[in-house]
């Protein structure tokens, strides 16, 4: 009998599951731990979205099932964002298709466009689903470093022409998890030219648009000229409006590749419970002043992190996005054992930066989800054990 494919095999479980279950086991034996761990803060969704979700429980019209590419008036909605945010006007029936969350969109886009054998151009460090879903579609994937020294930025001209010729989807993420780097849409504009040079198709992955500081702007890709012909970018209200646990997100751009990705989605998924879908429309169709709240209490925890990094030596830049701090592992540390000595020792979960690929090694990442007061206690317990 064999019960895992090769193709599960391959890849180890979840990295982010195995250490919520070491810090269970902690929470077990009676220790405070404070994690600083997944990027999921700890504020409440707006109570707006709630209500709006609450008052559709009452008409069971909103129980059956879903149209698998997702209500109407949900892409519309998000077609409203992108003209808003951006100026760009979208088709809501042809260039937006809903997500079950962003994770869901990003490894069924893999199958949806990649035969095996086939290569993704895969930055590293980054979001463990690129890479992930690769494997699981049988591609091959060639490493993007995003080095420090290059601002986090891939040098595409680096990538050897055989690998190119067999490329058929790159993923990009900024700003960026977890480096925090951003772009400008000038950066947008070479990766489009080049994606079309070399017949790939672009997935940027904008997950932390709107969570930005200091009146910083994140671009969208659709922003650089004709992106439409190689582009998609894929977003989601997890991280803009404190929805994590909902699993609502969107596909826009390109409307071949989403045509591509409604066909395998029609056939595993059945879309979105509709009451999420209708409180997602009320999210993306009310002001955006709920996001600049938050925002607010994110930059004062990122500022608060900083200054005490900054008192036991560890020297970082604030962010103009994302709630992560990336920053150096102490010499002589791996930054897995390192991750697994501040949990030890002081009770607070950091990611280790080799969950992200191998460049991530040497760094740790701090999410600021939980309030300043635990931030503190977190960096003064850090300070006694280091
Ligand atoms: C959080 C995160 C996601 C996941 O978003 P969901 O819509 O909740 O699945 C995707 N990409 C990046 C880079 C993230 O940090």
């Amino acid at each position: 009998m064999q019960y895992s494919s090769e193709r599960v095999k391959q890849i180890p479980p979840y990295a982010f599951a195995e250490i919520k279950q070491e810090k269970e086991k902690l929470i077990a034996q009676g220790i405070d731990v404070i994690d600083l761990g997944m990027g999921d803060p700890d504020l409440p969704t707006h109570k707006h979205i709630v209500d709006k979700m609450k008052e559709t429980l009452d008409d069971s019209a909103n129980f059956k099932y879903p149209n698998p590419l997702g209500l109407l008036e949900y892409r519309q909605a998000v077609a409203h964002f992108y003209k808003k945010q951006y100026g760009i006007e979208l088709d809501p029936e042809t260039e937006v298709l809903t997500l079950i969350g962003s994770k869901e969109g990003t490894a069924h886009l893999v199958p949806a466009l990649v035969d095996p054998g086939d290569y993704m151009l895969v930055p590293d460090p980054a979001y463990p689903v690129y890479e992930k879903a690769t494997l699981l579609a049988n591609g091959k994937y060639y490493k993007l470093p995003l080095l420090e020294k290059n601002n986090y930025l891939p040098q595409l001209s680096d990538v050897p022409k055989d690998v190119l010729e067999k490329t058929r989807l790159m993923f990009l993420n900024y700003p960026n998890n977890p480096t925090t780097a951003c772009v400008d849409v000038k950066f947008f504009q070479e990766v489009c030219e080049f994606a079309k040079e070399n017949n790939i198709v672009v997935a940027h992955d904008s997950a932390y648009n709107m969570v930005t500081y200091d009146h910083y702007k994140a671009p969208s890709i659709l922003e650089a000229n004709n992106a439409r012909d190689v582009a998609v970018e894929i977003g989601t209200l997890s991280k803009t409006f404190n929805m994590t646990g909902f699993r609502i997100g969107y596909i826009v751009g390109n409307a071949k590749v989403i045509k591509s990705l409604a066909v395998l989605k029609g056939n595993v998924d059945t879309g979105q419970f509709m009451p999420i879908q209708k409180a997602a429309t009320h999210a993306l169709l009310g002001d955006y002043s709920c996001i600049d709240e938050y925002n607010e209490i994110y930059k004062e925890r990122l500022t608060t992190v900083i200054e005490a990094w900054k008192s036991i030596g560890i020297d970082v830049e604030m962010p103009k996005s994302t709630y992560f701090v990336w920053a150096k592992v102490p010499e002589g540390n791996t930054s897995a054992e390192f991750a697994k000595f501040l949990l030890e020792k002081a009770g607070v979960v950091v990611t280790p930066g080799s969950i992200f690929g191998e460049y991530g090694e040497s760094y740790f990442r701090i999410a600021v989800a939980v309030n300043t007061d635990r931030l503190k206690e977190a960096v003064e317990r850090i300070k006694k054990v280091l």
